[in-house]
Order: structure tokens, then C-alpha cells, then sequence
């Protein structure tokens, strides 16, 4: 086991390409501004595709009534 060094040639997240600093710096830390957008909108859809109805329905919720007779306090007049 060695300890982490920083990596002295980073690959592009996108297409694994190595980056030998003749890049456009804004880009980094993707090879080209081709694969920092394709890897946005990678996320992008990413998030688009997650279902956000799959809620996991409690049928306990429906059920049970707010004030119910077990509180006390429920019909007490102001
Ligand atoms: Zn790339």
C-alpha cells in the first residue's frame, strides 16, 4: 500500500483520454469542452432518470386520523 499521490497526468473523466496540460484549463478537468459538456449533461439525464414516484407508500398514514379519541386534548374548546 502507498500513500496517495496526486496523479501527475490526469485522465479525463469522460473518455479516459490523458491530459498533458495542452488543454484548455477551463476544461479540466475533461481533455476538451466536448466531453466536460457531454459529462453535464451525462448528469443531467442521470437525474432526469431517477423515479421519483417509487415513494415507498406507508398504508399506516392513510389510516390513521390525525385527532383521533385517543388524545385527550383533541376536542378540548379553547
Ligand atoms: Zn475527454
Amino acid at each position: 500500500m502507498t500513500p496517495g499521490e496526486p496523479p501527475i497526468h490526469p485522465s479525463c473523466p469522460t473518455c479516459g483520454k490523458v491530459l498533458d496540460g495542452s488543454n484548455d484549463p477551463r476544461d479540466r478537468p475533461f481533455c476538451s469542452t466536448r466531453c466536460r459538456l457531454l459529462d453535464l449533461w451525462g448528469w443531467f439525464s442521470e437525474r432526469h432518470r431517477i423515479p421519483v414516484e417509487q415513494e415507498p407508500a406507508s398504508p399506516d398514514d392513510g389510516a390513521r386520523a390525525p385527532d383521533g379519541p385517543e388524545n385527550p386534548w383533541s376536542d378540548r374548546p379553547d
